[in-house]
C-alpha cells in the first residue's frame, strides 16, 4: 500500500454524490442521524423531524439488525423500509439503512439512498460483490476487529466490482478497555483518508456505547478528518429496542449539531 501525504490525499478524494444536491467527501461534513432501528411509523417520523429542524439532510435507521443475540428484537425487515422511506420524503430527507445479507441487497436498493454494510459483515464478500453490482453508495463500516489494511482491501472489493460509490465508517474497535463499548480509532480516520480515495466518516454512537461520550467522540473524529457522522438519536432513549445507552434524546441533538459545528469550523468546514 502506498503512502500518501495528506495533501495529496485530500486532492485524491472521491465525493460521493447522494441525489442531485448532496455530497460526502467534499467540503461539508455531512451529519447522518436516526434511531438504531425503525420501531415503529411514530418514533421514526419524530427522529426525522429532529434530523430536518436541525438542518441534517440523511436519515438512519436499521430495519435488519444484527443482533448478538437472537432473543433481541431483530428489526422490522421491509416494513421498517416502508416507514424509513415515507417519513424520508415527508421531510427531504435521504435514507441510509443497512443490508444485513446478499439477499437484501436488491430490496434495500429500492427504498435507501445509501446502502450500509455493518461491521459484523465487513469481511462478508458475497455481500461486498452483491453492492458492489449496484451504483447505490455504500457505507462500509469497518469490522470491530478488522485491521486498516483489511477494511481498505474490503472496499476494493465493492470498488472491483464497479461501484466506486464509497463512505468508510469507523464505528470503534474492540481493545482491552470495557469501560466503553468500543475504543474510537481516530488514528485510523486520519490514516485511512491518506491511504483511501474513499471519504471517511466517524460513528461516535456505536464507538463509545455512551449518550455522554457521543460529543467529545465527534469532535475527535471530526478533528481526525472525518467528512462526516453517523449518530444514533431517539425520541425516547430509555424504551429504545436497541443501543439505549448510546442513543442521544432528540432534544440533544440541536445543541449536538452545535458543537461539532465548532469543530467543522475549525477545520476550515462546514456542517450539513
Ligand atoms: C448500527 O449502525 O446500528 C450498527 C449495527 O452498527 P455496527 O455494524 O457498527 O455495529
Ligand atoms: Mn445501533
Amino acid at each position: 500500500m502506498t503512502t500518501l501525504t495528506s495533501v495529496e490525499s485530500s486532492l485524491r478524494t472521491r465525493p460521493v454524490p447522494v441525489g442531485p444536491d448532496l455530497v460526502i467527501g467534499g467540503q461539508a461534513v455531512v451529519l447522518m442521524a436516526g434511531p438504531c432501528a425503525v420501531e415503529s411509523y411514530e418514533q421514526t417520523r419524530a427522529a426525522a423531524e429532529a434530523v430536518c429542524r436541525a438542518g441534517g439532510k440523511i436519515l438512519r435507521g436499521g430495519a435488519f439488525k444484527p443482533r448478538s443475540s437472537p432473543h433481541s428484537f431483530q428489526g422490522l425487515g421491509r416494513a421498517g423500509l416502508e416507514i424509513l422511506r415515507a417519513v424520508a420524503d415527508e421531510f427531504g430527507l435521504r435514507v441510509i439503512t443497512e443490508a444485513l445479507a446478499v439477499e437484501h441487497v436488491p430490496l434495500v436498493a429500492e427504498y435507501a439512498d445509501i446502502i450500509q454494510v455493518g461491521s459484523r459483515n465487513m469481511q462478508h464478500f458475497p455481500l461486498l460483490w452483491a453492492v458492489g453490482e449496484t451504483q447505490t453508495p455504500v457505507l462500509l463500516k469497518r469490522g470491530l476487529m478488522s485491521t486498516v489494511q483489511e477494511w481498505l482491501l474490503a472496499a476494493e472489493h465493492i470498488a472491483h466490482r464497479g461501484n466506486h460509490n464509497i463512505i468508510l465508517c469507523e464505528r470503534g474497535i474492540r481493545t482491552f478497555e470495557t469501560a466503553t463499548r468500543n475504543t474510537l480509532d481516530t488514528n485510523a480516520i486520519a490514516l485511512a483518508r491518506q491511504l483511501s480515495p474513499y471519504p471517511v466518516i466517524g460513528d461516535p454512537s456505536h464507538a463509545t456505547g455512551r449518550a455522554d461520550l457521543v460529543l467529545p467522540a465527534a469532535r475527535a473524529a471530526i478533528a481526525a478528518g472525518a467528512d462526516g457522522l453517523l449518530v444514533e438519536i431517539h425520541p425516547n432513549p430509555a424504551a429504545a429496542l436497541s443501543d439505549a445507552d448510546q442513543s442521544l434524546p432528540l432534544g440533544a441533538y440541536p445543541e449536538f449539531v452545535r458543537q461539532v459545528g465548532k469543530i467543522a469550523a475549525a477545520m476550515g468546514r462546514t456542517v450539513e
